[in-house]
């Protein structure tokens, strides 16, 4: 009653900073938010959070914030009603659909909006326009390891739980910067080392927060982690070190793949990623020591051009040493945003529909079909990197985007800012005038996480709840409620009332979800997919076969792809990747005035014998310069990286620095993941101005 009188509200949401999912109560009165309070009750961070968790949300009433929908008039946008906007999208989409093709339109969904809000953007895909050309964010980051969990095991999901990682005898750590991507799940580690003994192994380019407290740090050259981790594997092998029953009873496949390992020598490894025999040897020796190990990866793993093979060479691993289904073991990429699982389970992929359920096989698209009450289209998809190569071409003519500044944090940003003068009607949803909007036709203000209901999903398939902590700021609406309307104005009859119907809705065709719902999902309650109908949900897969043929696993040989190669001039290594304080792209931290007061712009890390070599101080004025274009940022000089690699942060409170930039076209060649890892530049030193 208190708390009612003096009108302060406390309501539960999931953090939208990063895929770990923490959940707290936020309390506010009227649009102030007083305070974060996490609870002990929160599945995954019971009272931890990190300072964007805890401290990053003033941005929701920055006055920047888009506040009702805009048509472009000229160079300019104009202010205009709902109905304005929404009939001119309409109108546009019809044309082009008329003139070009259903799949002359191309849609974008956002990883940071619920599951409920991606089931309706590739529902509005598939069932309204007619086109598989949807996709999301995680074509940036996780879908190498999605396709590499898909191919050897079954689900494109972690294989256990956060708590399997604590758990872990050992925890092996590849192209990740835990500590700062993905910090409560980091302070799990720490302290299961610090005071439980568990052994860490890091292997990264940078000695980061994480490789600094590990028993081995591994530092391979940029793009080798393959051939170490083949390597390791195949010693394990020939020692006779590895799980005989497991490998045995659970998966197939084993004498090609250990044909396939041949070239995986020791002599080789050390050769080619500079990682010295003894500590390849002593990674081995800790892998075949432990009762349980787990391995985490993320893009420092996934955004190469063998993506999808080196996030396969760590299944591999897992699998012959039998490291996959017991309490303590497990695969774990790392996703990024609070909702990249999310968007993929629910669909808004060119060649899935949710549950991961392929579009390309009759049986399942005729039960959606079914379900839905329209036909489906069978032509393939287009991804999203695909989607800019199609704009070039002029066969992608229009896309709706949803959430996502593309036009700096997909790689070779000139390229695809070029892609976007091109389409004749483009669509952006979104909180803030981003860099992409600048390219729009129409833009339309979304609401928000803590202005909606709905579920996210984090990283270990666990989906839980987010309550309305405040209203919508002026005419913005929730994404759900925009995909509605604008399904609704291209003749769709839908009548969603709330996220709820539409998360139902979902899971009742969705095998994977079959028994979530919102009830089960009550409070603080969550639920790890596969969710079987009466409820039971699965925080530990593959506990008795895996989802493929004969119940087994599939061991997948693999082959090392060189990485992308540059002109003699670029002699740099360029790495790029996370900061603690700041999420993504920056658009909504450097609004947090104490956030940005402690990390207010981006920097370029040098090494102390690159900047001895060319005379960069602390704080100097340097370009960046590669094959595809220029940024200025200031140096710092750190021996958190070292000799000719250097590391820029992935956010920037200026366009005209971001790294993507800098950045290449090259890609996973299974998934097209971009090779944002694989670049050099040359390095120009200006001065301190
Ligand atoms: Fe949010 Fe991730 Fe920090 Fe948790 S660890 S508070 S989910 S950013």
């Amino acid at each position: 009653a208190t708390l009612r009188e003096a009108r302060i509200q406390k309501t539960k949401t999931v953090c939208t900073y990063c895929g770990v999912g923490c959940s707290f109560d936020i309390w506010t009165k009227g649009r102030k938010i007083l305070k974060v309070e996490p609870q002990m009750e929160a599945p995954v961070n019971q009272i931890s959070t990190c300072v964007k968790g805890k401290f990053g949300w003033d941005w929701v009433n920055n006055p920047e914030r888009i506040l009702q929908p805009m048509i472009r008039r000229g160079d300019a946008f104009e202010p205009v009603t709902w109905d304005e906007a929404l009939d001119t999208i309409a109108r546009r989409l019809n044309e082009i659909r008329q003139q070009y093709g259903d799949d002359s339109i191309a849609l974008i969904s956002s990883s940071k909006t619920t599951n409920e809000e991606n089931y309706l953007m590739q529902k509005l895909a598939r069932a309204v326009l007619h086109t598989n050309n949807i996709d999301n964010c995680s074509r940036y980051c996780q879908a190498p390891a999605t396709e590499a969990m898909r191919r050897t095991m079954g689900y494109g999901g972690d294989s256990g739980s956060i708590t399997d990682i604590a758990k872990a005898e050992l925890v092996i750590i590849v192209g990740a910067n835990t500590a700062e991507s993905h910090p409560v799940l980091s302070t799990r580690i720490r302290r299961a080392h610090k005071k439980f003994g568990q052994k860490l192994i890091v292997a990264d380019l940078r000695k980061n927060d994480l490789a600094q407290r590990a028993d081995v740090h591994l530092h391979p050259r940029p793009g080798t982690d393959l051939i170490w981790l083949s390597a390791v594997t195949k010693h394990l092998i020939d020692t006779g070190r590895y799980d005989k029953a497991f490998v045995a009873q659970r998966v197939n496949g084993f004498d090609e793949y250990v044909k396939s390992l041949a070239p995986f020598t020791l002599e080789y490894a050390e050769k080619m990623t500079g990682i010295p025999r003894e500590q390849l040897e002593r990674t081995a020796d800790m892998i075949a020591a432990a009762g349980s190990v787990a391995i985490c990866w993320a893009m420092g793993v996934t955004q190469h051009k063998g993506g999808t093979d080196t996030s396969t060479a760590i299944c591999n691993l897992l699998l012959v040493t039998g490291n996959i289904g017991r309490p303590g073991t497990g695969a774990y990429p790392l996703r990024g945003h609070n909702n990249v699982q999310g968007a993929g389970d629910f669909g808004c992929a060119p060649a899935m529909l949710p549950g991961y359920e392929r579009v390309d096989d009759p049986q399942v698209r005729a039960k959606w079909e079914r379900a839905w009450g329209v036909s489906l289209p069978v032509n393939p998809g287009l991804d999203n990197h695909q989607m800019v190569d199609a704009i070039h071409e002029g066969k992608v003519r229009a896309m709706y985007l949803v959430g996502e500044d593309m036009a700096i944090v997909d790689s070779n940003a000139n390229y695809v800012q070029a892609a976007f003068e091109k389409l004749d009607f483009f669509v952006v949803q979104d909180v803030f005038f981003s860099k992409t909007a600048q390219f729009a036709d129409v833009i339309l203000p979304a609401a928000p996480s803590l202005e909606k209901e709905g579920t996210f999903t984090n990283t270990e398939r666990r989906i839980q709840r987010l309550y309305r902590v405040l209203d919508p700021l002026g005419e913005s609406k929730p994404d759900w409620e925009i995909i509605q309307l604008v399904a609704n104005r291209l003749g769709a009859n839908w009548n969603y009332t709330s996220p709820k119907e539409i998360f139902e809705e979902a899971c009742g065709i969705t095998e994977l979800m079959k028994g979530a719902t919102y009830e089960r999902l009550e409070g603080y309650r969550s639920l790890q997919w596969p969710v079987l109908p009466d409820g039971t949900d699965s925080p530990l897969l593959y506990t008795d076969g895996f989802p493929l043929p004969g119940g087994k696993a599939r061991l997948v040989p693999v082959t090392w792809t060189p990485p992308v190669t540059t002109p003699e001039e670029f002699d740099l290594h360029l790495n790029n990747g996370r900061l603690l304080e700041h999420f993504h792209e920056g658009n909504l931290t450097y609004r947090v005035p104490g956030i940005r007061q402690k990390v207010p712009s981006t920097f370029v890390e040098v090494s102390p014998e690159l900047a001895r070599e060319r005379g960069i101080e602390d704080g100097m004025l340097v370009r960046l310069v590669s094959p595809y274009g220029a940024v200025k940022m200031r140096a710092v000089v750190t021996d958190r990286v070292s000799g000719k690699e250097l590391y820029v942060p992935m956010n920037s409170p200026k366009d005209e620095e971001a790294v993507n930039l800098l950045t290449s076209s090259e890609a996973d060649t299974a998934t097209h993941t971009p090779a944002y890892k694989e670049m050099n530049v040359r390095l120009e030193v200006l001065d301190f101005k």
